[in-house]
């Protein structure tokens, strides 16, 4: 299926077999393919009001959503938006416009009206699922913005303001009366935004073939490489309205006969009443969150001995935290996964979660998923590196996005025509097949000639005991052109100067990655998925430079 390959090329594989995915499902009918096994077991709980929903009845209010959509005139190809923190709704939402061929654009609820706007108008969405209290951002951005003429219909999850409808229309439609629409594969069901990290989030276009392939990459075959049971609850503290939470979490768990805790918002005291009161099996995390239970006295308090794995992504986990983590939950099989949202999410994924596991090794990101090709390359030259060099993954199989959103210029750049998807982060590969995520191309800190990492200096800042939290970043400098300089967060009754951080780092690097500046913060500005916001803090540079 693939073109032929120049001879050069070192291809990296998954170490479990290529397995028969049924791309020719819709997404729908792939996630519930099984649901006769686990008909009246749990599916969904919502983690707020304690309310179960069995596979039986999240599949019939599915469908009842699919025959409200429709009847309020939403077709095949049509874009909505779930605008909404994470909820049963918000799944019935999505797999009920899936049934219909419709599309289902996700947006964070946090977002300004602006943000909201931008999005909503880029993606042409005719229906918003939100609740009451974000309506008024809906309203502020459509009075500043009288273009905005398209009607749009509201329908809001709790009692609706008015010109809203409620959900009803959705949930108690008759689902009889669900249209017959033909799927294709290739036909789009999702189109998340990327995080915007390093830019404007994207909007990427991901079809029925490529999640199915994503989902079954991960929890499908004899040896799954993320082996999921019907007994297990897996936590969903993520958020939906990214891919992570939407791929790994909800339409594996689907997919699986697992049912998933929906919980809608991070504070720890919750959290781990919940974790205790439903015996989590499973929790997906990123890196700050695996911080927080490594770290915070509370913990010890409650019963985690239910968790088995803890998947930890989006973001660069540092060594030491996972040694914090695994003395605190010892019985817990702890691994990362990496993934992009161009990517349907995962591309690699630590196998010691499979049926059959693997032994792994600390700070890996897991091995390349299984039906898909791995390649790393050097970003200048473009030539494929073999074992334990760093360069630009790329990553190629059916889960790849179609493009994204009307930006031809940008998917040509991305994926080139062979088809591979150049990821723009920098990792390399070693003897066991395991990943290591290094850094992302475009915050590689270049003094001279110099590359320096800020992860690698972040890494660092951490392991200093009276630092709580660090993010590094490049600042224009006339002489060398970027230096790095460091802000941190000291720990509480810290007494830490600059002139101490900056001479820790000196003992540890070579010249040209010492720190330039440090300066000190109450907190490091973070996304949702819990990545740094470099962009953020990088512009609180160049607007003190001004002063
Ligand atoms: P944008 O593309 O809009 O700038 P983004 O790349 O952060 O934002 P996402 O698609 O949510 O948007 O995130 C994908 C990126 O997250 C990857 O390219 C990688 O840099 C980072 N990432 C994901 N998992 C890991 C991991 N386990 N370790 C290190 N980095 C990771
Ligand atoms: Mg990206």
């Amino acid at each position: 299926v693939f073109p032929p390959q120049n001879s050069d090329t070192h291809i990296f594989r998954s170490k479990l077999p290529d397995i028969p995915i049924s791309t020719h499902l819709s997404l729908y009918a792939y996630c519930f393919e099984k649901l006769f096994s686990f008909f009246d077991r749990p599916c969904l709980i919502s983690g707020s009001t304690g309310k179960k929903y069995s596979f039986a009845e999240s599949h019939r209010i599915s469908q009842k959503t699919a025959a409200g959509l429709s009847n309020l005139g939403i077709k095949k190809g049509d874009v909505i938006m779930i605008l909404l923190h994470n909820c049963p709704e918000f799944v019935f939402s999505f797999l009920g416009a899936s049934m219909i061929g419709a599309v289902t654009t996700t947006a964070n609820p946090s977002y300004t009206p602006n943000e909201i706007f931008k999005q909503f108008t880029a993606s042409h969405a005719k229906l918003i699922i939100t609740q009451s209290q974000y309506v008024d951002k809906l309203r502020d951005s459509h009075e500043n913005h009288p273009k905005l003429s398209k009607d749009f219909t509201v329908i809001t999850i709790d009692d609706p303001p008015e010109n809203c409808l409620p959900l009803t229309v959705l949930t108690e439609a008759n689902e009889s009366e669900v249209p017959d629409v033909t799927i294709n594969p290739d036909d789009p069901v999702a189109l998340p935004f990327s995080s915007g990290t390093t830019g404007l989030p994207k909007g990427v276009i991901l079809t029925h073939k490529n999640l199915i392939t994503n989902v079954a990459q991960q929890v499908d075959g004899e040896n799954p490489n993320l082996y999921l049971k019907e007994e297990d609850v897996v936590l969903c503290i993520l958020p939906l309205f990214h891919m992570f939470a939407l791929d790994t979490v909800l339409l594996c768990s689907l997919r699986s006969g697992a049912a998933v805790l929906l919980m809608q918002q991070f504070e720890m005291g919750a959290l781990l009443e919940l974790i205790q009161k439903h015996k989590v099996s499973v929790a997906a995390l990123v890196p700050p969150l695996v911080v927080a239970l490594a770290k915070n006295p509370m913990v010890a308090a409650f019963d985690l001995s239910t968790i088995r794995v803890v998947i930890s992504g989006a973001a660069p986990l540092g060594k030491e935290v996972e040694d914090a983590f695994r003395s605190r939950v010892p019985q817990a099989t702890l691994g990362q996964g990496y993934g992009m949202t161009e990517a349907a999410a995962a591309i690699t994924l630590c196998l010691g979660f499979a049926k059959q596991p693997f032994p792994t090794k600390l700070g890996s990101c897991g091995t390349v998923l299984r039906n898909a090709e791995l390649k790393v390359i050097d970003p200048e030259t473009g030539c494929s590196l073999g074992y334990n060099q760093p360069g630009e993954i790329c990553i190629r199989g059916q889960q790849i996005m179609k493009a994204y959103l009307d930006d031809l210029e940008t998917t040509l750049n991305t994926i080139d025509v062979e088809g591979w998807l150049h990821t723009g982060d920098i990792g390399y590969v070693d003897d066991d097949e395991e990943v290591f995520i290094v850094d992302r191309i475009k915050e590689i800190i270049k003094f001279k000639g110099f590359q320096v990492s800020p992860t690698e200096l972040e890494a660092l800042l951490l392991n200093h005991p009276s630092i709580a939290d660090a993010a590094v970043v490049p600042q224009k400098d006339e002489v060398a052109g970027e230096v790095p300089v460091a802000f941190v967060v000291p720990s509480d009754g810290s007494e830490l100067t600059e002139e101490t951080v900056k001479e820790y780092i000196e003992k540890q690097v070579v010249f040209y990655k010492k720190l330039s500046k440090v300066y000190f913060v109450h907190a490091i500005p973070k996304s949702p998925s819990g990545k740094i916001l470099r962009k953020d803090l990088k512009a609180r540079l160049a607007a003190a430079s001004l002063l």
